[in-house]
């Protein structure tokens, strides 16, 4: 049965859990706020399925060398809500097209960041638009298996290790299943993004920090790629139900800065085992960052995608969608985008990040592990005297 010893050999996929036929395996968060499975013993019957659909224990790996695009979608208002190029409402659009369920990952009522499915058009407005935190699973692998059972078109989406989470949940390749996978820098935790949203809102309504409070009556909108000041310099948007707005720019964000500075990811994606050639997704989506270099020509600054198709299938149906396309060469896109390939290397003070996010704000966390290395020697002195 599955045991974590060393908590990088562990992404928090859920497919371990969802496997389980005893039921006997929950997810339960560690102190920084990851989720990692532990097996109720009493009733485990050690029949080791749980281990044989673990993506770190038995990663997928793939020789093929992606097609390579860069697109946009040629409703411009759709492209301006997603994060690059709008391709993946196009994707599932098509999808719906067919009477099939799409796959993608929301806010739920208190902001947490959720998996969840749909099968109208109206539905995949939630989806759109890059959440920077670990989505949580719940039951999207065994629902999209009863989809896939009943004969019905299923669109995934997801990071890299929760696609090839699901297909080793699966255990056999389905010609109705499509998914579509990130280019993926690693994710934060639930419990960092709840405390830095918590704060956020005891700031906009002036509550006093620590105190209990619903987030579901006091935001009405969050985007973590809002392009109202262009796509380049995107703002982390947060609209308050009180008519307060904060809209920062992702280099001034504190809880971007943290994600983007690695200081916040989980333990597994500083050894990611999901990169490029490892990927079981049909498309790749991601940010075409450098597209002002290699193609000015369309590059309008309301956001540009890179897609990798890794196969005949999604190379078919990318050509058969409403979007501009050029083609690309991979060694070039990479060159602007290392996390195609390359895990994130971890920050020297991720661990003393989580350590303070255990004690103090969010604020005061990331504030110290930036700070100039005497200052945090002595709060980390002031720390272990605690
Ligand atoms: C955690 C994370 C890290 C990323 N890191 C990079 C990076 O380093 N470099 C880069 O170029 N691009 C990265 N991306 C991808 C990029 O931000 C866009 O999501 C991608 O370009 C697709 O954009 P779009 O305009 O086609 O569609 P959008 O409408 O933006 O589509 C959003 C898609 O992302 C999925 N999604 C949203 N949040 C999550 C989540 N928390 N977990 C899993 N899936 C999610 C949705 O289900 C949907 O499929 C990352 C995305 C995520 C979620
Ligand atoms: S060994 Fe089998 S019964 Fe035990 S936890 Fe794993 S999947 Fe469940
Ligand atoms: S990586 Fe996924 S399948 Fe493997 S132990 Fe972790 S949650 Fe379970
Ligand atoms: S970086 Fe790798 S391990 Fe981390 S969430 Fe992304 S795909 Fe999963």
């Amino acid at each position: 049965m599955i045991k974590i010893t060393d908590k990088s050999q562990c992404c928090g996929c859920e497919a371990c859990r969802s496997v389980c036929s005893k039921n006997c395996i929950s997810m339960k968060a560690d102190k920084e706020g990851f989720v990692y499975p532990h097996v109720d013993l009493s009733r485990c019957i050690n029949c080791k399925l749980c281990e044989k659909v673990c993506p770190v224990l038995h990663p997928a790996s793939s020789t093929k060398v992606p097609s390579v695009y860069a697109g946009i979608n040629n409703d411009t208002d759709i492209r301006l809500q997603s994060s690059s190029g709008g391709i993946f409402t196009l994707i599932a659009e098509h999808i719906l097209r067919k009477n099939g369920v799409v796959f993608g990952v929301c806010f739920d009522v208190q902001w947490n960041v959720v998996h969840h499915y749909t099968e109208t058009k109206e539905g995949l407005s939630r989806f759109r638009g890059s959440k920077y935190v670990q989505s949580h699973i719940g039951d999207s692998f065994q629902q999209a298996k009863r989809f896939l059972d009943e004969g019905r078109k299923v669109l995934f989406s997801g990071t890299p290790c929760q696609i090839v989470g699901l297909k080793n949940f699966l255990r056999k390749p389905y010609q109705n299943l499509f998914t579509v996978d990130v280019v993926c820098h690693g994710v934060p935790s639930p419990k960092v993004w709840q405390k830095y949203l918590h704060e956020s809102v005891c700031n906009a309504y002036h509550i006093r920090r620590g105190s209990s409070l619903s987030l579901a009556d006091k935001i009405k909108n969050i985007s973590f790629r809002s392009k109202e000041k262009g796509w380049k310099t995107y703002c982390v948007k947060i609209e308050y139900q009180n008519g307060k707005k904060d809209s920062i720019f992702a280099a001034k964000n504190t809880y971007i800065q943290a994600f983007l500075s690695d200081l916040s990811l989980r333990p597994s994606c500083y050894a990611c085992s999901a990169k490029l050639h490892h990927v079981q997704s049909d498309i790749t989506l991601a940010d075409f960052w450098g597209i002002e270099r290699l193609h000015p020509e369309i590059d309008d600054d309301k956001g540009c995608g890179l897609i990798l198709a890794h196969n005949d299938c999604a190379l078919s149906l990318l050509k058969s969608l409403n979007c501009q396309l050029q083609e690309q060469k991979l060694d070039e896109a990479m060159a602007f985008n290392p996390s195609i390939i390359y895990p994130v290397k971890k920050s020297v003070n991720r661990n003393f990040f989580y350590m303070m996010l255990d004690k103090t704000s969010f604020a005061f966390s990331y504030k110290a592990s930036t700070s100039s290395a005497l200052l945090m020697r002595i709060i980390r002195k002031i720390y272990r005297k605690l």
